[in-house]
């Protein structure tokens, strides 16, 4: 959604499809919603963002998650990395906030990709009915900072793995 490199969604694309046994289409992008833009906030509202993907699905079974370059709120949060609904099986990741640049840092293409592959896959697991997890070395582990999704591996832990293998 929005301006996003291509190669880092065609690479998530072909990534998280065997960790659910799912097929993965890589559907047109789209505009951000510009009703969904708060200017006091300078950041979309994630919910908004949902509605909008929602609307894309051909049918209750298929998950739909966007990836964006935008930074994202809720109303009580500051930010999120990304936000997920499994009534309506839509999910968002931002990688604003996954960019060192926001840090003041120099760039690091490298530390991007499996960022975002990791938050994208704890946001589809919240779709395939998992919670999160406590193990701060499981993917699914909720990540609040940059340093949490550093510090955790990107594999479930044999708890969530199992409670995976029983919902898809
Ligand atoms: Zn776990």
């Amino acid at each position: 959604m929005g301006e996003v490199d291509f190669m880092l969604v065609n690479k998530l694309a072909s990534s998280v499809g065997p960790v659910f046994n799912r097929s993965v289409d890589i559907l047109k992008g789209m505009k951000m919603p510009h009703e969904g833009y708060n200017v006091i906030r300078n950041q979309f509202y994630s919910q908004v963002i949902l509605s909008k993907i929602e609307r894309t699905k051909a049918n209750n079974r298929e998950k739909v998650i966007a990836i964006c370059e935008e930074d994202l709120y809720l109303p009580d949060e500051a930010y999120i990395l990304g936000w997920s609904d499994h009534l309506s099986g839509t999910a968002v990741v931002s990688l604003y906030r996954m960019r060192q640049e926001f840090y003041g840092l120099p760039e690091d293409e490298k530390k991007i990709y499996p960022r975002l592959f990791k938050e994208a896959i704890h946001q589809l697991a919240h779709l395939f009915d998992l919670t999160e997890c406590r193990n701060p070395k499981c993917v699914n582990y909720f990540s609040q900072m940059m340093l949490d999704i550093d510090n955790k591996s990107d594999r479930f832990c044999d708890i969530c793995r199992r409670r995976l293998i029983s919902a898809v």
